[in-house]
């Protein structure tokens, strides 16, 4: 039994406790934390589009709210299956050019139902050092042998797949943008490894679906992939400004998923309204290439912005902006420094990214001026000189 007095105080001193802090007002990228009035720009939000204060989502949700009420009141395979679950499938479906699609209730509950559903004792999982939390609880649920490889090394896992070939049919599990280091997986060569091997290919877009790609349908639709990936996943709750999570693939495979993820099977359906507002946010993204390219703009921005300003940092391919500080107590007092100048940002530290790694969290999103960019980048600059 854990002796909560002493891990809290160990904790504690480590720099490594965290904490609530309450925001009371937000709105427009910026934000108020509660007992303290000032106002800050927000770069720790992951509504990367803009889209969970957008007029559609509201009036969608809205509208579903008046016609069905607030929650589904039983999982889908009870009597919680709803016409807008299923229209909200159909048009992931269609974004992620496959067949069929299944909503969850969150990411988290994505992939911790997904991987168990398709991988056992007898079998194999080449998981990316730096997959999310969720990711990994979902392989380790599963019982499979889990073999981690170095992150984002092909090479590596190339080694890997050699080593354990004959051992059992095997999982390979990315995520196409890296949630805490903003850096892209190599997908292309990925499906070519995958298919070289025999594996099922499962990919994480949390990050990546809406913000690339012609039509939003992420990292897969922009590298010409989608067919080589064979559980494309992701969640409504980041880009799409709602909540929930979905897989998209063959229809076989969604009907298996039906019948075998628990945390599907045994979890309420997504409340209508939040289905109805993923729904707007998906036709929205296809609709609407401008709200990306009106994000990809301030993310050029503000990296110029850091470039010029003399920051020689790997500032990474994406909306996601890490900035290495190295300690958590460091990290941690520099998020302070930005506060003090109106900016809010996260401190990224271990055990969610290794021990000396502790990192400041940039995220762009839609909302923020050429002002705010300009402030951040400023305040940025001078805490790290
Ligand atoms: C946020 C995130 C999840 C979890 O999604 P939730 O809907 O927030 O539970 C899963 N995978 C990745 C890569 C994420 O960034």
């Amino acid at each position: 039994m854990v002796d909560l007095k002493n891990w809290l105080n160990q904790q504690r001193e480590k720099d490594g406790l965290r904490s609530l802090r309450t925001v009371s007002h937000r709105g427009k990228g910026h934000l108020t934390l509660a007992g303290d009035d000032r106002e800050l720009i927000d770069f720790s939000s992951n509504d990367y589009l803009a889209l969970a204060e957008h007029p559609a989502l509201i009036s969608a949700a809205q509208n579903a709210l008046n016609q069905y009420g607030t929650g589904s009141g039983a999982s889908r395979l009870m009597s919680g299956d709803l016409a807008v679950h299923h229209e909200l499938e159909e048009a992931v479906a269609q974004l992620k050019s496959k067949e069929a699609a299944l909503t969850f209730g969150s990411g988290y509950m994505a992939n911790a139902g997904i991987i168990p559903a398709l991988v056992g004792r007898h079998d194999l999982i080449f998981s990316d050092r730096l997959n999310h939390a969720s990711i990994h609880d979902g392989c380790r649920l599963s019982g499979a042998h889990l073999v981690r490889f170095r992150h984002n090394d092909l090479n590596h896992l190339e080694d890997l797949l050699k080593e354990k070939q004959g051992h059992g049919p095997a999982l390979i599990v990315v995520e196409s943008i890296y949630s805490m280091d903003g850096d892209r997986c190599p997908l292309r060569e990925l499906v070519a490894l995958k298919e070289r091997f025999g594996c099922l290919l499962m990919v994480d877009e949390a990050h990546g679906t809406g913000v690339f790609g012609p039509n939003g349908g992420g990292v897969i639709e922009e590298d010409g992939v989608s067919t080589g990936v064979d559980l494309a996943m992701g969640t409504f709750g980041k880009a799409l400004g709602s909540y929930g999570a979905y897989v998209a693939g063959s229809a076989e495979m969604m009907e298996y998923l039906l019948n075998r993820a628990r945390s599907f099977i045994f979890s309420t359906a997504l409340p209508p309204a939040v289905a109805a507002a993923s729904l707007a946010a998906v036709q929205l993204v296809r609709a609407e290439p401008s709200l990306r390219r009106e994000l990809h703009e301030k993310i050029a921005l503000f990296k110029t912005l850091l470039r010029t300003g003399g920051y020689s940092g790997d500032l990474g391919p994406s909306q996601i902006i890490p900035v290495l500080i190295g300690e958590s107590g460091a990290a941690l007092h520099k998020v302070e420094l930005l506060r003090a100048q109106g900016i809010f940002a996260t401190a990224v530290r271990p055990p969610t990214v290794p021990d000396g790694t502790a990192r400041l969290r940039f995220s762009i999103t839609r909302h923020h001026s050429i002002a705010d960019l300009s402030q951040a980048a400023k305040a940025l600059l001078e805490i790290m000189e």
